[in-house]
């Protein structure tokens, strides 16, 4: 079976030598795994199309079920900037590995298609110091897409006000509540109430005015932190992105 779509590169990676599997985030089938032969004869076949961030126009073949082959790629836009700039780089991976962790294969989202492809082209024309809260955004909006956003307004058990979150729980919790799940001394994360009118704000908020969102560092890094052991305990693990970060 032939598929014709356009695809944006989420991740490469070479498998025992002689392939190279792309991961492909697509309109018409979601997140698509499909491979390439040979990465060095590939390369001069392909170009640069199968680097991360390339939005092309592909083709692939193969049966259903097995993983598909890609026969061609050519590029639409190859957002090399992004590519090329470090920080761009890691924080754009942090996105693509949740969204992979996080979405099943196969499943048609042209929604999510749109939203990955919007953000990665406005932030492809923003100025670098805006770009960390932009980073942040952007992950609440990806992680409230796919359905996963931590629920921060109030107690996600009786809707009694509360600014504690419980990561085991991926929502915040009212005294009364959290003592009822038994389960000892679970830890929880104060929220400010400026990161709680931040994040309120923030979800739902359009791609194209999100630099008027302007939160202090405190909020980011309230945030991040926040985020962070959300998203360790929906996958159990921690990020590979977050883990590399850790080390540089
Ligand atoms: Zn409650």
């Amino acid at each position: 079976m032939l598929t014709r779509t356009e695809g944006i590169v989420l991740q490469t990676r070479e498998y025992i030598e002689a392939d190279l599997i792309v991961t492909y985030l697509t309109p018409a089938r979601g997140i698509i795994k499909s491979f390439a032969k040979s990465p060095r004869k590939t390369r001069s076949r392909f170009g640069s199309s199968l680097e991360p961030l390339t939005h092309a126009k592909i083709s692939l073949w193969g049966r259903e079920q097995s993983m598909p082959r890609i026969t061609q790629s050519d590029i639409i836009s190859s957002f090399h900037k992004l590519r090329e700039d470090f920080q761009d780089f890691v924080n754009i991976s942090k996105l693509s590995e949740i969204l992979i962790s996080l979405t099943p294969e196969g499943l048609p989202n042209s929604k999510l298609f749109s939203f990955f492809l919007n953000i990665i082209t406005f932030l492809a024309s923003v100025e670098q110091k805006q770009k960390d809260a932009l980073y942040l955004v952007f992950q609440i909006s990806l992680l409230a897409l796919l359905g996963y956003a931590p629920h921060l307004k109030s107690c996600g058990k009786c809707g009694e006000e509360s600014r504690d979150f419980y990561p085991e729980a991926g929502t915040a919790l009212c005294k009364r509540c959290s003592s009822s799940r038994q389960r000892g001394n679970e830890p929880s994360i104060r929220i400010s109430n400026r990161t709680a009118h931040f994040y309120s704000h923030g979800i739902g908020w359009p791609i194209k005015a999100s630099t008027r969102l302007r939160p202090s560092r405190e909020t980011v890094s309230e945030l991040s932190a926040l985020l962070e052991a959300h998203i360790t305990n929906l996958l159990n693990k921690k990020l590979q992105t977050s883990e590399f970060l850790s080390k540089v």
